[in-house]
């Protein structure tokens, strides 16, 4: 079992005047995958190293499995860490490198006699004793490990022999030998290029099914996080903007920041009018009066939602060309995408708007329209429309 608790969690380096992590709240569920996702600098790595105890806390506590670790050694945590630059051994093989983890950890072991026995104490009881693992118990897990990570053929190379996905394997075969509480990831395929994070991407989900232990892992990647995670950790200047499901962030951001964050292409942010009359609501957009779902209307009355200026948010995919739509732009750009097309187009208003249109069936007029910078007429899908609060950039419908 692993379960780790942040509550109140600060850090403050000295000479910054801005904490790096502020009141950071979470709980990590055993065997759990949770992603802290977030540009750069907004505390990821920090917390993660607070969690492994490489980094002091400045104010909070941090609990492993109902163990407060705030002054425990980061070797006491029984916490793996798999970092960027993956920390190899340059002068050992990739079978020294993984059994190195093994040579000096103590294990706690009974007595037995040369039978095999537990010899026993005066009262009865196993007598117990700390010892370091045999060669054959290391080559047994190291060999066990390389079969899991497929690394078994490269074990007598060195790491300069190998490319940067086996090294990046090797690393994590390093961290799952001593079969940790949790294992803690830092940014661990950054290093590699494109291609080769989308396989390793896929590596780290099987390996997780096969291990299935508790996961910690930084990235600054949406994608990522979005495909590895059961729950992901939106952060910003070192404060939680969001914990859900990808799903639920997706769906339901909590604010502009998660909202332009999570998605590509972006969602489209645009200045509007919420208006009301007699309990019925309507937008003033792109100088047109959008009608909306009388969902969407009962939710703003439940809410009691004022008529205000608001921002809306639509993503690219979810704005539907056509030919009797209410709201019109006129395309700047478009760009093939493969299967989709992403149009650039600027709205009444000079508002620049993105809209992801299948390939499939563009031909003709429509094909002329957008590859000849022609007006297009299009709805929004009203389920996928969200209103932010044009001050504080909160979700008006959270
Ligand atoms: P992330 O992992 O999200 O990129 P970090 O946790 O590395 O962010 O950094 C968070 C903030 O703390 C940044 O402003 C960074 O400059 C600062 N920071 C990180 N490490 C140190 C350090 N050792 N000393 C001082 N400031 C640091």
């Amino acid at each position: 079992m692993a379960n780790v608790k942040l509550q109140n969690v600060y850090k403050y380096y000295p000479g910054n005047e801005v904490p790096a992590v502020v009141d950071f709240n979470l709980e990590v569920k055993d065997k759990e995958f949770v992603v802290f996702v977030g540009p750069s600098g907004c505390g990821k790595s920090t917390t993660l190293r607070m969690i492994a105890g490489l980094e002091d806390i400045s104010q909070g506590t941090i609990e492993i499995d109902d163990v407060v670790v705030n002054d425990m050694e980061p070797k006491d945590r029984d916490i793996a860490m798999v970092f960027q630059n993956y920390a190899l051994y340059p002068h050992m093989t990739v079978y020294q490198n993984i059994a190195f983890a093994l040579k000096h950890k103590r294990i706690i072991d009974i007595k037995k006699d040369k039978e095999g026995n537990p010899i026993l104490d005066k009262e009865g009881k196993e007598i117990q004793y700390k010892r370091k693992y045999t060669k054959a118990e290391i080559n047994e897990k190291v060999m066990e490990a390389a079969e899991t990570l497929e690394i078994t053929e490269y074990l007598k190379r060195k790491p300069k022999a190998l490319s940067g996905g086996q090294r990046q394997r090797v690393a994590i075969g390093r961290a799952i030998v001593r079969k940790p509480k949790a294992f803690l990831m830092d940014e661990p395929l950054s290093n590699l290029d494109a291609k080769l994070r989308n396989q390793m991407r896929a590596e780290i989900i099987l390996l997780r099914k096969r291990i299935n232990s508790t996961f910690i892992y930084v990235t600054h990647d949406q994608v990522e996080a979005m495909t590895l995670g059961d729950r992901i950790v939106v952060m910003k200047d070192g404060v939680i903007q969001q914990v859900g499901t990808p799903n639920e962030v997706f769906e339901m951001p909590s604010n502009l920041f998660v909202a332009g964050f999570i998605g590509s292409p972006k969602m489209n942010f645009i200045d509007c009018e919420l208006e009301e009359n007699k309990g019925v609501y309507s937008i003033n957009i792109l100088g047109e009066k959008l009608k909306i779902s009388a969902e969407l209307n009962q939710k703003l009355l439940n809410k009691g939602i004022k008529a205000q200026s608001i921002v809306l948010g639509i993503r690219p995919e979810h704005i539907q060309l056509n030919e009797n739509g209410s709201l019109k732009a006129n395309v700047n750009i478009t760009e093939m995408m493969g299967s989709q097309l992403l149009v650039h187009a600027v709205g009444k208003n000079g508002k620049d708007l993105v809209i992801s249109v299948p390939n499939i069936g563009i031909k003709g007029e429509l094909k002329d329209t957008l590859y000849n910078n022609g007006e297009i007429k299009f709805n929004l899908q009203e389920e996928s429309i969200h209103l932010f609060d044009i001050e504080n950039g909160e979700n008006l419908l959270k």
